[in-house]
């Protein structure tokens, strides 16, 4: 069969299960805070998510670390965010440095650095220790589903999105596939928060197609933490040999491939990764299952046979859904550059921001599609920059943004292009979220950009 084979599909009339001010695509990290802001705000929610539960990548794609949230000492992402890790951390299941250990120091690196809590985009040495919080994932999908009940959203798992509902250029709704048929969900306003542009691609808006590393994400079980921690520090030599041959089966990992996590003798590990794979091709999808899954075995084997601390260790889970980092990416009213980003750029229509960069509104907004905004890692920026910004917290920064936007527009009758957005800034900032509207010491400003 080629690529070129076509077969006809019958049309028909689908029903509407649901109308309500505001339709969020994806459960995610970006869309539950897009959902909640906007229940808060005071509109009637709909979210729609593929799998049976919320958080998608932080949770399903078992990425346990919330990162990116702090300019040196400041905290940058903070309202749904900073919420979610509290409910967290107490249920037990979120772990973050107190204040004081949040430095350069060789005894709170050898503390600190296996959560993963540590800037890894600093030149220092040993790199700082900063706010960070390594958590489990059945306990964030667990305080997610409190929130969104909480809100009274009307939570629609096991539903795929399958195309945009749009009517002159303005998206109106959209249709899901389910074990009950195809069904329409009509909303008066619209978020993209698949992380893969599905329903802004859909409605006609100009992307761009970028990739970056997938990962197949796996948990180990019976480990002992205490012994490979010794082992690491007393025999360095003896450690970084072993620890080599490991990094060089799994063919692709950061430097420490395994990392703590709330869970007693569990560790999580954020690789192998694997690269040449396209994220939304079914094919390579399947092709990189199966390769994580046998770079795993290589791994595990060897560590059980060479490394002290994993003699008994197992796989408790390989995660459900395998780590796509990125896509399409939306070509929208402004595309945020790598050099936005590492110059820390500020504009006037910051939303949300990142470690020490700003989500300018613009970034959010598709260029020619009506009743749309895109929140999260699928926002409009080129693909060098989407790879330094797109971590979990400032994509629930942007999605708590999001609902704000789409409250403030049903409110002032106005297109979501149109809001004010110094009032969104001014709402966000009551409500303990930072827009990013005061912009930090280290700032940059350009007028071309604003
Ligand atoms: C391996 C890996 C490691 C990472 N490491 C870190 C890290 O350490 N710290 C960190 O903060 N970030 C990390 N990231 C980045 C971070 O996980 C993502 O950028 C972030 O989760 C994006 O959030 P999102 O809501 O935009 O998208 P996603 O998390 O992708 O959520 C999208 C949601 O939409 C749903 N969806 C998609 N398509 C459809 C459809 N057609 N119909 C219905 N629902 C749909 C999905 O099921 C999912 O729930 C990592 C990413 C990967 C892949």
């Amino acid at each position: 069969m080629t690529q070129t084979d076509l077969i006809a599909e019958a049309g028909g009339a689908v029903p509407i299960v649901s109308r309500s001010d505001l339709v969020v695509v994806g459960g995610g990290p970006a869309g539950i805070a897009a959902a909640i802001s906007a229940a808060r705000n005071g509109l009637s929610v709909t979210l729609i998510e593929r799998y049976p539960y919320l958080g998608g990548l932080a949770s399903g794609g078992m990425v346990l670390v919330l990162d990116d949230m702090c300019n040196g000492a400041e905290i940058t992402v903070r309202g749904l965010c900073a919420e979610l890790i509290e409910r967290m951390e107490r249920i037990g299941l979120c772990v973050a440095p107190p204040e004081e250990d949040r430095r350069s120091d060789e005894t709170l690196w050898r503390k600190w650095s296996r959560w993963g809590v540590f800037d890894f985009h600093s030149h220092q040495k040993p790199q700082p220790i900063c706010y960070a919080a390594a958590f489990d994932p059945d306990g964030f999908k667990r305080v997610a589903n409190k929130m969104i009940a909480e809100a009274g959203v009307n939570l629609r798992l096991h539903s795929w999105f399958s195309r945009a509902i749009v009517e002159d250029g303005v998206v109106k709704g959209v249709v899901c596939d389910t074990k009950s048929g195809r069904q329409a969900i009509m909303g008066s306003v619209v978020v993209d928060a698949t992380g893969d542009l599905d329903v802004a691609a859909s409605a006609g808006a100009p992307f761009t197609h970028g990739s970056y590393i997938v990962t197949t994400v796996f948990r180990l079980g019976g480990v002992d933490v205490e012994a490979a921690e010794r082992f690491e520090y007393d025999e360095p030599d003896a450690f970084n040999a072993i620890d080599r041959a490991i990094k060089k089966l799994m063919g692709g990992s950061w430097d420490k491939w395994w990392l703590r996590t709330p869970l007693p003798g569990i560790v999580w590990c954020n690789c192998p990764h694997m690269v040449g794979y396209d994220g939304i091709k079914v094919e390579d999808l399947t092709r990189a299952d199966f390769e994580g899954r046998d770079r795993i075995d290589a791994v595990l084997t060897h560590a059980r046979q060479h490394l002290p601390g994993f003699e008994k260790a197992f796989v408790v889970d390989v995660a459900p859904q395998i780590g796509v980092r990125q896509t399409r990416l939306l070509d929208g009213v402004y595309v945020v550059t790598k050099e936005d980003v590492t110059r820390r750029r500020h504009f006037p229509d910051s939303v949300a921001r990142g470690r020490d960069y700003y989500y300018p509104y613009r970034s959010m907004l598709p260029r020619n599609v009506g009743g749309l905004i895109v929140a999260g890692r699928h926002y409009s920026a080129t693909s060098s920059a989407q790879r330094i910004s797109r971590e979990i917290p400032p994509c629930m920064a942007m999605g708590e943004a999001a609902g704000v936007a789409a409250a403030l527009a049903l409110e002032s009758g106005v297109g979501v292009d149109a809001i004010d957005v110094a009032k969104a800034q001014a709402i966000l900032r009551r409500r303990g979220a930072d827009p990013g509207d005061a912009p930090a010491a280290n700032a940059t400003f350009d007028e071309a950009a604003a």
